[in-house]
């Protein structure tokens, strides 16, 4: 699978301390995406999901959130990753698509309903700029939609969210990383605009 990277015991993205992970690749291309920089596709992020995954103490996060890029557009790896976790005991998957629900069963892929059938929470459809409301700290645009896959985790979820984004800033390597969903003022000061 295309993995850009991955980092453990993330706070800004999802309830509780979660290991987060970022694909590689992205066919939709929306207008102000902060992560424009996955979009190309990179053959040299490919990995293998278990001698990749086998590095992290999966069984110590409290979830797992699943970015991108599209994770969708690998749906035969994002099951593969999906039944990875869940063998392992993780039960809270967020994962964020730019795709809605409706498209996605549209497909008619067997690897993405299997996919669907794992995740606990599902941020779908495209970031729209202009719909940007800066407040949500779980999803950039109020066109996205928050769907409990598996109702249970709705409580956790709501009593999580709120209308101020928090940032989690760290250093990768020889990288500065920003975690979570910035607003306008962030992506400001981090590009020293
Ligand atoms: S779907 Fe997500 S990663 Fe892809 S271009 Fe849109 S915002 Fe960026």
């Amino acid at each position: 699978m295309r993995i850009e990277r991955a980092v453990n015991y993330i706070g800004t993205l999802g309830p509780g301390k979660r290991l987060c992970v970022w694909v590689n690749g992205c066919s939709r291309r929306c207008t102000g995406c902060v992560s424009a920089r996955l979009q190309e596709i990179d053959p040299t992020t490919e990995v293998g999901i278990e001698e990749f995954f086998g590095r992290f103490s999966v069984d110590k996060c409290d979830g797992v959130t699943i970015s991108g890029g599209e994770p969708f557009d690998q749906p035969a790896e994002l099951s593969r990753l999906i039944r990875y976790f869940r063998e392992r005991g993780v039960r809270d998957i967020l994962v964020y698509t730019g795709y809605t629900i409706e498209e996605l069963r549209q497909k008619r892929d067997a690897s993405i309903d299997e996919a669907l059938s794992g995740i606990a929470v599902l941020i779908d459809g495209p970031y729209v700029r202009e719909l940007d409301d800066q407040k949500n700290n779980l999803k950039g645009s109020s066109n996205q939609r928050i769907l409990f896959l598996q109702q249970e985790f709705s409580d956790l979820y709501e009593a999580w969210m709120h209308d101020e984004r928090e940032m989690q800033e760290m250093v990768l390597g020889n990288t500065l990383l920003a975690v979570g969903i910035p607003d306008e003022k962030f992506l400001k000061k981090f590009r020293n605009e």
